[in-house]
């Protein structure tokens, strides 16, 4: 079976650590891109399954990005996880009117992530629990 494809977008170095650390062992493929406009360029060419899209990001921020991705016809489908450091009363509702299909905080709950990402990728989760 054809592995899924994770897109990273996240700035921060320990953040991103992170996330391969958690996705990795779920045998995902993991894109990383380190702002928005490389990782709207990365979306396109690779086309992946699900989005997780750090709001704070240098330059353009992740709601920005997540317009653009959802305003693309070709790529409008794909799943947008957002990230966020802080939960600000209103963000979650940003998130959503951005187009964002998921709206996550960090600290990142693992066993709560993990879930989410199995449920959102569907086949990934049969996958792993054939293991
Ligand atoms: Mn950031």
């Amino acid at each position: 079976m054809e592995k899924k494809t994770i897109l990273v977008i996240e700035d921060n170095d320990l953040n991103r650590k992170l996330m391969r650390a958690l996705l990795r062992p779920e045998d995902f493929r993991i894109l990383e891109a380190e702002d928005a406009q490389s990782g709207i360029c990365m979306a396109r060419e690779q086309r992946p399954d699900l989005i997780l899209m750090d709001i704070q990001l240098p330059g353009m921020d992740g709601l920005t990005a997540t317009s653009i991705l959802k305003q693309d016809p070709l790529l409008k489908h794909i799943p947008v996880v957002a990230v966020t450091s802080y939960a600000m009363a209103g963000d979650s509702e940003k998130a959503r009117s951005a187009g964002c299909d998921r709206y996550i905080t960090k600290p990142i709950d693992i066993r709560s992530f993990k879930e989410l990402i199995r449920n959102i990728l569907g086949a990934g989760a049969a996958l792993v629990a054939e293991v």
